[in-house]
């Protein structure tokens, strides 16, 4: 029998595991339970469709989204392996024939919905196959602590324990706070688990804040800049995504949207012209994206601030699944916080009580906060993101908006100690705007109601300006001089630490100085385009449109057939014959099989096409 390198080889392509997979794999084929907390687009697939074709019996999947099932067995199948998924979306004759074939063992792998694991059939089928392994995917939809709780994820226990033979359990999610992770391993009862957390780090992306109010003009400039690319632009309302729609739509870009208030029947027609790259532009609500699996989404703008850092990093991660460079931008503006608190004050909290109702409220407001802080941070926003995922950062990242744009360095220790003069005078009862105001020594009705006007501080940083007092107090907040209370009437108080006693402490201020868009955006890495040659490139594009025509007479989506990643390999390593196409990164067995020919006759007509001499490849970085 293969080994698991062999078997990724073969089926997939692939040369090589990455960080954690192969970890992974040979705990599962040792018979050993495991839970896996990857990011998204780190390659969880790959950890249980290995060793799922390496035992010996069948693999059941449980996945909570249709969409996310059937991509993942188109895939599977143009990989050469059998797979099906079981879902509401079949006829009862088609559940009916694809348990029989199940039964049968013609599959391999088996996709259900959770709610699928109560049915009669389902579990009479089960019962009498040879189960080698129950995966759970998006394991996080079991806990109540995540955004995503499916309630039906609660009977997965059940069925396990009903089967003859307990089957290895192995579970994935993208979701690393601990709570969750606590929940997946009690609630799944998973027996002494390999628990494994990969690097939350996504190097292929290329974070950025932008603080603007003319965000349209951003967005129509960036596409203007970006033609040829796929992208998602997410915003926080539909009225937002439907005039943003509008306004680019008009301006003659191939776009679609997607949104809750549109009818089903239009969403998935918006979705698969995504897809398909016949709208390579969505603009959508965050309804948008769950199990969406396109690799080639070069970015990820959100219009709006999004209401945590667990949904920002979720949605941002859906740029650059393939590895490849991707910018995910976020244009912030003070009004967000406005509207996501709004929206936060909207929520429906019936069924639960009182108390559980504040707790929720209260975390959600804490989220916001945080979310809040990434906008407003001039560190680097790579840590940001992995310091709140729980992991250590030393250096910055040399990778993101923050650590790209010139700053200049302001000593504000001086300000910030009339901050925390300020605060003191307050007691601790205030919000941002009476301390603001106060220290901006603001002639408001207000402050004199409240008596701030007698305070020593009051006037104290009157030649500040008040944005530059806003932005001190918030990067006083984060560093823990000043906290920030989260209910709905926040006020600020001191923080736990206060060295500001310390004659050495200095509190430090990045200011940005404007620079050209074009030098703030450059990302570090270069997309892998960038090394062909211009005639390696035209090749690329052939390629692009030999899949495109493949994709089409296939009814697949283009990326499955081969993605970017694959096509540029071919461009740069110009396989001559079948051997040579199988060292093409992500082309398999199946894949030569169906497809190489078509591809060898491409590159080989393009190269006779062009002097043999002609080097396609520009060497060095
Ligand atoms: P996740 O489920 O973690 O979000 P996927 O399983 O969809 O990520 O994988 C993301 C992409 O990475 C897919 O296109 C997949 O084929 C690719 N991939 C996974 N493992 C490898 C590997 N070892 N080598 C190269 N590409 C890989
Ligand atoms: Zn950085």
């Amino acid at each position: 029998m293969a080994n698991a390198k062999e078997t990724l080889k073969i089926f997939f392509g692939y040369d090589s595991f990455r960080e954690g997979q192969e970890g992974i794999i040979e705990s599962i084929l040792e018979g050993r339970d495991g839970l896996a907390i990857m990011p998204t687009g780190a390659g969880k697939s790959i950890c249980y469709q290995v060793p799922a074709l390496m035992l010996s019996g069948i693999t059941i999947v449980i996945s909570p989204l249709i969409s996310l099932m059937q991509d993942q067995v188109k895939a599977l199948n143009e990989a050469g392996i059998h797979a099906a998924f079981i879902n509401s979306s079949l006829t009862e004759t088609q559940i009916r024939k694809a348990l029989n074939l199940a039964a049968k063992g013609t599959y391999k792998i088996i996709y259900v919905a959770p709610e699928r694991l109560e049915s009669y059939d389902f579990i009479d089928f089960a019962y009498h196959a040879d189960i080698s392994m129950v995966t759970v995917d998006e394991a996080h939809c079991i806990s109540q602590w995540g955004q995503d709780f499916r309630p039906s994820y609660l009977k997965i226990v059940n069925f396990i324990k009903n089967l003859p033979k307990r089957p290895i359990v192995s579970a994935f999610t993208a979701t690393a706070t601990e709570e969750v992770k606590e929940d997946i391993l009690c609630i799944l009862n998973l027996v002494n688990p390999n628990v494994t957390v990969t690097g939350f780090d996504r190097e292929n992306l290329y974070y950025s804040v932008e603080n603007i109010r003319r965000k349209e003009d951003f967005v129509i400039h960036y596409i203007e800049k970006h033609p040829k690319d796929s992208g998602i632009i997410y915003c926080a309302t539909r009225k937002n995504v439907d005039n943003l729609f509008e306004a680019l739509y008009k301006r003659g870009v191939s776009v679609t949207r997607y949104h809750a208030g549109i009818d089903n029947e239009t969403r998935k027609k918006n979705q698969d012209d995504f897809i398909y790259d016949r709208a390579p532009v969505i603009v959508a609500t965050n309804a948008f994206g769950m199990g969406i699996d396109k690799s080639n989404v070069r970015y990820v703008i959100h219009y709006n601030m999004p209401q945590s850092m667990e949904n920002y990093y979720q949605e941002a991660g859906r740029a650059g699944r393939d590895g490849e460079p991707a910018q995910c931008i976020l244009l912030f503006s003070a009004q967000d916080i406005v509207i996501n608190k709004f929206l936060l004050e909207q929520k429906d909290f019936s069924g639960l009580d009182d108390e559980d109702a504040e707790l929720v409220k209260q975390r959600d407001m804490r989220r916001l906060q945080t979310m809040e802080g990434y906008c407003r941070t001039t560190g680097c926003l790579r840590n940001y993101i992995l310091n709140y995922f729980g992991e250590k950062t030393a250096m910055p990242c040399d990778n993101c908006g923050n650590c790209h744009r010139e700053y200049k360095e302001v000593d504000m220790t001086a300000e910030a100690r009339q901050v925390i003069q300020c605060v003191a005078e307050t007691r601790g009862r205030y919000g941002l705007t009476v301390v603001l105001g106060t220290l901006a020594g603001a002639d408001r009705a207000r402050l004199r109601e409240l008596g701030t006007v007698n305070y020593k501080s009051y006037g104290a940083l009157k030649n500040t300006g008040e944005a530059l007092i806003r932005s001190l107090i918030s990067q006083m907040v984060e560093e823990g001089y000043l906290y920030q209370t989260e209910d709905k009437y926040s006020v600020l108080r001191l923080g736990d630490i206060t060295p500001l006693g310390d004659e050495n402490a200095r509190v430090v201020m990045r200011t940005y100085e404007e620079k050209e868009p074009e030098k703030k955006k450059k990302p570090a890495r270069r997309k892998n385009t960038d090394s062909l040659t211009a005639a390696g490139y035209d090749l690329f594009e052939e390629l692009r449109k030999l899949r495109l025509e493949i994709a089409r007479e296939e009814s697949l989506p283009p990326y499955i057939i081969f993605n970017d990643k694959t096509l540029i390999d071919m461009c740069v390593k110009l396989p001559k014959d079948e051997h040579d196409l199988l060292q093409v990164s992500g082309v398999g067995e199946s894949k030569l099989k169906k497809y190489g020919k078509r591809f060898l006759s491409a590159i080989k007509a393009f190269t006779d096409a062009r002097q043999r001499s002609l080097s396609l490849y520009s060497l060095g970085e």
